[in-house]
């Protein structure tokens, strides 16, 4: 498999909702014009939908993580293990002195993300702990550049990321109350300069007015989407999408759907939206599909 390099693209090994069974738990590549891949968070399904595509833990530049779900994080365990005591070719293993992977979260779903690695990565043996291991062994934890304050949470509204030609901002979205989560506003040039960035839900409910306000300047929304409303929604429910105005939706994408799609694909493109399958890429900078 190969992936263009010209630009900075995204690539979905799944695009499955929390429980699907048909278009696999999300997980996305990022390729960078230089070559380097980040991972947009990395599923249950993640190291067998890597392993299919015969990409290898060791292929990656680092991890990116909108929020502690299963189906966002159960394939992270598989990633630090392997990248920390196997080798792959002419890479070694990060405890053999080989390269250690980067992670950018927000600080209060770093704080989750160690809670559910730590009774796996703990396990490491340092002067006379036999629980030493962090996650700063496995991963190369990257602080933020700038932050937000607070506003409705204790934690950062927004938090700024850069690593080489990467820069995001990661800001909490509404998707379980009181659960740290973010929404990526992903620059799709290497110049700091331009402000065009692509927009990834994580998992979210529909904030129109976010997505109104960033809209000029956001070449494609990858946005959750599930058919099926519930007191206390936390997705992106398709009624709401569909009334997002034009301007928005003619750059908007669903992913992160439930098995239900094809019964409700008629009316996801009598509205104007893309639908994003496991399998395709995007050019971020013209937020076109190219694959
Ligand atoms: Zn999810
Ligand atoms: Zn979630």
């Amino acid at each position: 498999m190969t992936f263009a390099q010209q630009s900075l693209t995204l690539h979905l090994f799944g695009a499955g909702g929390a429980f699907s069974r048909r278009y696999g738990t999300t997980c996305s590549m990022l390729a960078l014009p230089d070559g380097k891949r980040w991972l947009i968070d990395c599923g249950r399904q993640a190291p067998d939908q890597i392993y299919a595509a015969g990409l290898h833990w060791h292929d990656f530049e680092g991890q990116i993580v909108t929020h502690v779900h299963g189906d966002h994080v159960y394939g992270l365990e598989d990633f630090a293990f392997v990248r920390f005591f196997e080798s792959h070719g002419e890479h070694k293993p990060t405890r053999e002195g080989g390269a250690i992977p980067k992670m950018i979260a927000h600080s209060a779903v770093l704080a989750e993300v160690w809670e559910t690695l730590a009774p796996s990565l703990r396990y490491l043996r340092e002067g006379g702990s036999l629980t030493a291991g962090t996650l700063a062994h496995y991963f190369e934890v990257l602080a933020a550049r700038a932050s937000e304050p607070p506003r409705q949470n204790p934690w950062n509204h927004a938090e700024v990321f850069d690593s080489g030609l990467l820069g995001l901002v990661a800001r909490e979205t509404e998707h379980v109350p009181g659960k740290p989560a973010c929404a990526l506003e992903i620059r799709v040039s290497g110049d700091p300069d331009d402000p065009r960035i692509a927009w990834w839900s994580g998992d979210s409910t529909v904030d129109i007015d976010i997505l109104s306000a960033i809209e000029p300047r956001t070449t494609v929304f990858f946005h959750d989407c599930t058919f099926v409303d519930y007191p206390g929604q936390v997705h992106g429910y398709f009624d709401l999408l569909e009334a997002l105005p034009e301007r928005v939706r003619r750059k908007m994408v669903i992913m992160h759907h439930e098995d239900n799609l094809e019964e409700n694909r008629a009316k996801v493109e009598a509205a104007g939206l893309r639908i994003a399958l496991s399998g395709h890429s995007y050019d971020l900078g013209s937020g076109q599909r190219i694959a």
